[in-house]
């Protein structure tokens, strides 16, 4: 039997993350770095910004048997700010001045500050900077890259426990120190039995969880040593394995079940996303595109240019919300709009028809549907979309129910529009590229 991986624990301080006004970027994103250094994640703990919440969630990590603890949040100047002189008391550790630090930060908020007109109180910086240079008696500082330091807290001598890494809330300021404190002698040994665990993702489009999990059982046998995960998101079906050195060959050999198993949905298999496997596939054509976008209003075009490099193949986008829009920027005709009706299977190729063309693209993509939540109707439910994407001599349509909120179905069309593209351009994988 293998020996047990190092476990860690997370507690995220901060009464905005509490209450969601701010969205929890360092439970997770700690969590992925630790699992790429072979770490599991024992538990992620929310509290607010108060001492004895605090104190309860550093206890209940330790309790649940985590070899390191880590907190995020509440290094601030502020009174609120209170994680150094609560994990010190915790570890039994009495916080005293580190007048060395304090200089430090001294300088870093002098140059934060110079050239910016702030009225500034000198006392109340200085009162600032002595409460962020408390340093628990014993514990190893991590140089601050904003104005808070990091600490590495050991248990007071005599104590057991895991040390408990305490790092700054704003994400900018917790990654790079994290960096730091990985390689913290008191970390290390705290993490000395780990092994290095490889982590794989497929992704499928269109397949249903239930007969993904009727494959698994089928092959339990293969499974072994291999933790599988699957996650249903935006109508993708994402696994994602993790396995030791010693599984390789097990996990190729699942890879494999699934491509033979579903060669019609499995799209990435090298941890591609959706975006990834669209714009290779364009830029490897040479292809170009250009949307016509009425629920979406722009979306999709959104999604096609939020990475650098996109405008080698995307050359442009119409928002063609109203009727008057979609004829007079796309070209659906008049008649044509009348007769069916804006959200139809007719419009969708008009308007993926003329995006090509008023945009002199290869590739077209029409989307037009209900997002609600009202605007529905029996005959045209809010929620339905038709999409058109055209190219190449080839057009491929689709009618979708998309439940959800207005939210839900904007998102979902953006996801299914970027799907069509793709097959469009796999089965446009013709001998005729080569010959260019
Ligand atoms: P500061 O010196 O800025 O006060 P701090 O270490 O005291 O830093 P917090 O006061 O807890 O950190 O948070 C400051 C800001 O950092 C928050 O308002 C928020 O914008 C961001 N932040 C904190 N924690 C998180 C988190 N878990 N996820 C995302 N953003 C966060
Ligand atoms: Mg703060």
């Amino acid at each position: 039997m293998s020996t047990p991986r190092p476990r860690a624990g997370i507690v995220v301080t901060g009464t905005e993350v509490l209450t969601g006004r701010v969205s929890d970027r360092n439970g997770p994103w700690l969590a992925e770095e630790l699992r790429l250094i072979g770490v599991d994640v024992a538990q992620i703990v929310v509290v607010g910004d108060r001492p004895d919440d605090l104190h309860q969630a550093l206890r209940s990590t330790v309790d649940s048997g985590a070899d390191l603890v880590i907190t995020s949040g509440g290094l601030g100047p502020t009174a609120d700010d209170l994680t150094a002189q609560v994990v010190g008391d915790f570890q039994g550790r009495p916080s005293r001045l580190d007048p060395d630090l304090e200089s430090t930060i001294a300088a870093v908020v002098e140059r934060l500050s110079a050239g910016r007109g702030w009225r500034v109180d000198p006392e109340a910086m200085a009162a600032g900077t002595r409460k962020q240079a408390m340093v628990p008696e014993g514990a190893h500082v991590l140089a601050p890259i904003g104005t808070a330091p990091g600490l590495v807290v050991p248990p007071a001598d005599g104590r057991s426990g895991p040390p408990v890494v305490v790092l700054p809330g704003p994400p900018r300021e917790l990654q790079p120190m994290w960096s730091t404190a990985v390689t913290d002698p008191l970390v290390t040994t705290a993490f000395a039995h780990r092994s290095e665990l490889q982590q794989r993702t497929l992704r499928l489009w269109g397949t249903p969880e239930a007969q993904l999990a009727a494959t698994l059982r089928d092959h339990a046998d293969l499974l072994d040593g291999l933790e599988i995960t699957t996650c249903l998101r935006d109508g993708e079906l994402e696994i994602v394995t993790r396995f030791g050195a010693d599984a390789a060959d097990r996990y190729d050999r699942f890879a494999e079940v699934i491509a033979a198993d579903y060669p019609d949905t499995l799209f990435s298999s090298d941890g591609r996303t959706i975006d990834d496997v669209v714009a290779d596939a364009l830029l490897e054509r040479g292809a170009t595109i250009a949307t016509a976008e009425s629920c979406t209003a722009g979306l999709l075009a959104g999604r096609l240019t939020d990475r650098p490099g996109s405008s080698a193949y995307v050359l442009g986008g119409l928002i063609v919300y109203s009727n008057e829009a979609k004829q007079h920027l796309a070209g659906v005709p008049a008649e044509m709009l009348e007769r069916v009706g804006a959200v139809s299977a007719e419009v969708a190729e008009a308007l993926a028809a003329g995006a090509a063309d008023r945009l002199r693209t290869d590739i077209g993509v029409g989307i037009t549907g209900i997002a609600g939540p009202d605007g529905g109707s029996a005959e045209k439910p809010v929620g339905l979309v038709h999409f058109c994407v055209t190219g190449f001599g080839a057009t491929l349509a689709r009618r979708v129910h998309i439940p959800g909120s207005r939210f839900d179905v904007r998102k979902r069309a953006v996801v299914i529009a970027l799907h069509l593209v793709r097959r469009l351009l796999a089965e446009q994988e013709s001998p005729c590229s080569s010959t260019t």
